[in-house]
């Protein structure tokens, strides 16, 4: 009895889980006060089209700006927020962040790009994304045909009714609807036409298989076909070489996005990069 209270003591005070565990604690509370401070900052990668790289759409990727910790990456933190429920007002602060700049993009003559959002499950159930969206729109003076929302498929089947009606409405709008990292879930056909989707997103795994024993052709020639049929585009995530860029306009992929046609950049930086290439 005493060996077994010995243990189950020991395994309380493991030193490695406690300090584990306090320091959770303690990077939740960091959020707290971060999404409080807005201590937030976005970057926006282009995706261009195959055919005349010219810029198609702004992808905005959230970056935290840690007092201390310096730049943190959303696979830092975004796993945590989602778990916590922080990533409700996180994403409230996202869009309404992405609609400002938007807005003073506009203001400053900038073209007028539109950006798309990344929008995790947990937001999808919690929060009234149509109302979020259309608020925001509205408070920054935004066309709504200026964003897109990306949602992976895994948001989709968690709860297909009340995320298609949201979605759906959103469309209404002018919203475009994006399947982001599609290819590592399990949605259906059905499901991809009934919602009525402008564009998937090719996961980067499928990129990385081009150029090799042709099965990355195979997949990507597949994938095309079926959305070309169903009315959707297709962008390659995750183009990193020249070769790779060169395959998928071959094989008529629509838009590529990757470090090989840039990195994220700065609100700055992006709209130089966006002027560069409208020039070329
Ligand atoms: P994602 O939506 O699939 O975003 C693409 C990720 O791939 C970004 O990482 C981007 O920097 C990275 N990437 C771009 N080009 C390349 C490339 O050529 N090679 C490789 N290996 N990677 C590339 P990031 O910015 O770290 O974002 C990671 C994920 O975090 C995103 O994946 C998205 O799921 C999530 N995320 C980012 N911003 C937000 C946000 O505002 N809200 C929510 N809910 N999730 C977000
Ligand atoms: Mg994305
Ligand atoms: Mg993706
Ligand atoms: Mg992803």
């Amino acid at each position: 009895e005493v060996k077994t209270r010995g243990k189950n003591g020991y395994q309380f005070f493991d030193p490695a889980f406690y300090g584990a565990m306090r320091q959770r604690k303690q990077r939740e509370r960091e959020l707290q006060a971060a999404i409080a401070g807005n201590q937030f900052v976005m970057h926006y990668q282009v995706r261009v089209s195959a055919a005349t790289q010219r810029v198609a759409s702004l992808e905005a990727l959230v970056r935290w700006n840690h007092p201390t910790a310096g730049m943190l990456y959303p696979d830092e933190f975004i796993p945590l927020a989602e778990e916590t429920g922080m990533i409700v007002p996180l994403g409230e602060l996202v869009v309404d962040t992405v609609c400002a700049q938007i807005a003073a993009w506009t203001r400053d003559g900038c073209a007028a790009v539109p950006v798309s959002i990344n929008v995790s499950s947990r937001q999808f159930n919690e929060r009234d994304m149509h109302a979020l969206f259309l608020q925001s729109l509205e408070r920054h003076g935004i066309p709504a045909d200026r964003v897109e929302i990306e949602l992976t498929e895994s948001t989709m089947i968690r709860d297909p009714v009340r995320t298609s009606e949201h979605l759906q409405a959103m469309h209404a709008l002018g919203i475009r609807l994006l399947v982001d990292d599609f290819g590592t879930g399990y949605s259906s056909l059905s499901m991809l036409q009934q919602l009525d989707f402008d564009l998937l997103k090719v996961d980067k795994s499928f990129t990385r298989r081009l150029g090799g024993d042709g099965q990355g052709e195979v997949l990507f020639t597949a994938i095309i076909t079926m959305a070309h049929a169903l009315g959707m585009k297709v962008v390659a995530e995750g183009v990193e070489r020249p070769e790779q860029a060169a395959l998928l306009a071959q094989l008529q992929c629509d838009e590529l996005q990757g470090y090989y046609i840039a990195s994220p950049l700065d609100a700055v930086g992006v709209q130089g990069e966006i002027r560069r290439r409208q020039a070329a």
